[in-house]
């Protein structure tokens, strides 16, 4: 008896230590203009708080459905095997590899950026002899330059990269998608900084398989990864000699419980699927089209904007993102000070540059919500006002 109370005692001195050390949070305001997440929209926080309901309860299955519906609107596309993979934008990637590649089967991935990096070792993973075909960051490919390199490789399935966020490029797709029907390659696509700011067409431009995230230009916390399976891919799929060798992310079993058997596969995150079904609802009502043009415009004025205060962007204006912006430091301010300033005095978060980019740009994203006259306004007055004080003087008269 002694003992028992004795334990209980010290569970309950443990337990007001806790207490006493461990407060709720709070969250600061936050601007997020990097490269991603972006801030989510009002109406997604909302559902998000919303209650879980079961996984397999009906409301929760017609509302799986919609978000299906949502995301091929989205994608412009009909293909069945559409859905959100629990997972952020990266555990989308990883299903489109691991769906598609058969070992020893060669799979060539165009890199112009740090995705491109990521494919590659995601392709090496699942026992693919990857080929690689290579722009410097900040340029895109061109078309006779993918010809001569399915020409050369024959690949099974080609990769690259829509929206490179790591350089601020937007890929021109034109004839990829026909050239990969040529060669008997699959096209796999990257839309993951595209999917609700940049025209997008998976059907149109033959695109077999593509994946996104929900943090950028949904607008809704990072937490899913949209995936799309167009009818080509599917048949490489029904036919693979070895199990998908990720169990996770195969979506033949994922499809038992997306499609008609809906049958247990994990638990899935419910409340995300609230928050992405309000998203995509969100997008759906402004308009494909309209949105497109939203987040262009924006970026056009951000664009004007920032050269005329002298500053130099490092994508050519025919290939620019418009939902992610690349500006190169001038060589007399400390980037990353500016940076920290931002956010500490004024809750604005900006990128950095990755890789071969580093120290070397900042990335300034306008991702869906976040694509506003106001924010451009913002950051522009702030680049204006505050940057000259970033100016190292004795660097530029060095
Ligand atoms: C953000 C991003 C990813 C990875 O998505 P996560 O949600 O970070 O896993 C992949 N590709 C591109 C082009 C991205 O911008």
């Amino acid at each position: 008896m002694s003992m028992a109370l004795q334990t209980k005692q010290t569970l309950f001195d443990i337990d007001q230590s806790h207490k006493k050390t461990c407060n709720p949070f709070s969250v600061p305001k936050r601007l997020l203009l990097g490269p991603g997440p972006s801030n989510s929209h009002p109406d997604v926080l909302k559902a998000l708080s919303l209650p879980p309901v079961g996984h397999l309860d009906p409301f929760y299955i017609e509302l799986m459905a919609e978000v299906q519906e949502l995301l091929r609107y989205a994608w412009q596309t009909n293909n069945r095997l559409t859905l959100p993979m629990s997972g952020t934008g990266s555990a989308a990637m990883e299903a489109t590899i691991a769906n598609s590649v058969e070992p020893n089967e060669i799979v060539l991935v165009a890199k112009k950026g740090y995705f491109g990096s990521r494919l590659e070792d995601m392709a090496g993973r699942y026992g693919a002899n990857v080929k690689t075909i290579e722009k410097p960051w900040g340029h895109a490919f061109a078309l006779d330059e993918i010809q001569a390199a399915l020409e050369m490789y024959k690949p099974s399935i080609f990769a690259i990269v829509h929206a490179e966020t790591s350089t601020g490029v937007c890929q021109p797709m034109d004839g990829i998608g026909d050239l990969c029907r040529k060669f008997d390659s699959l096209l796999l696509v990257d839309t993951v900084t595209s999917l609700g700011g940049v025209p997008l067409f998976i059907d149109k431009w033959k695109i077999d398989l593509a994946y996104s995230c929900s943090q950028k230009g949904l607008s809704c916390p990072p937490g899913l990864g949209p995936f799309t399976m167009g009818p080509r891919a599917e048949e490489k799929l029904a036919l693979r000699k070895g199990q998908v060798p990720n169990w996770y992310l195969d979506v033949s079993l994922l499809n038992k419980y997306w499609g008609s058997d809906r049958v247990y596969h994990h638990t899935a995150p419910v409340n995300m699927n609230f928050g992405i079904r309000e998203a995509l609802r969100l997008l759906a009502n402004e308009g494909l089209e309209q949105a497109w043009t939203r987040h262009k415009i924006n970026a056009q004025r951000l664009w004007n904007g920032l050269e005329s205060l002298g500053l130099e962007l490092h994508v050519s204006e025919d290939l620019r993102l418009p939902t992610l912006t690349t500006i190169r430091i001038p060589a007399d301010v400390d980037g990353k000070a500016f940076s920290l300033h931002l956010l500490n005095e004024h809750g604005i978060e900006l990128g950095g540059g990755l890789g071969d980019l580093s120290g070397k740009v900042w990335r300034l994203g306008l991702m869906g919500y976040n694509s506003t006259l106001d924010n451009v306004n913002l950051i522009l007055n702030l680049f204006e006002t505050e940057l000259p004080r970033f100016k190292n003087n004795s660097v530029a008269a060095s």
